[in-house]
């Protein structure tokens, strides 16, 4: 996830210095250079789409950031972590079949889950919880960095796009 945030945000920078080169390029009226810059995209307009594109991308890699700071906090509160083998709901359900005389019935059946005895979640081990803490403040660190990469993109495009 986090390499794929860095692609997201290099290509999102990359466009954005495109579009200052742009600026730049109209301020001083070099026609050459803007389109020669501008070949690339076909139009500003179409520069401006990639990068809103572009922007959104980051901010939902953001998001899922958030999602996993969320879940790992609550692994290290609890310092449990739901039963893969239930899926959380405590019970395993099987179909079993009666046969009756001439005809089989299909009966659903649940048991408790032996992995959590019921609980539908497993306690993790204390020394995987240092693990867990580092893990929590690599993603917050991320998160935090995608918020202020997108507050200083979005008020540097504010002003030249
Ligand atoms: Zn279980």
């Amino acid at each position: 996830m986090a390499k794929d945030f860095e692609e997201k945000i290099d290509k999102c920078l990359e466009l954005e210095s495109c579009l200052l080169d742009v600026a730049r390029c109209e301020h001083v009226g070099d026609k050459t250079k803007l389109m020669l810059i501008l070949h690339r995209f076909g139009s500003r307009k179409v520069l401006c789409e990639e990068i809103d594109y572009q922007r959104r991308e980051v901010e939902n890699t953001g998001r899922k950031l958030n999602w996993t700071l969320r879940n790992a906090k609550d692994i290290l509160e609890t310092m449990s972590i739901r039963c893969g083998t239930c899926g959380g709901t405590g019970k395993i359900t099987k179909s079993k079949y009666l046969r009756e005389r001439d005809s089989i019935q299909t009966v659903i059946v649940s048991d408790k889950c032996p992995a959590c005895d019921g609980d539908g979640s497993v306690e993790i081990p204390s020394e995987i919880s240092t693990y867990v803490t580092l893990f929590v403040e690599a993603v917050a660190q991320l998160a935090a960095l995608s918020q202020t990469f997108m507050q200083f993109s979005g008020d540097a495009m504010n002003m030249i796009a």
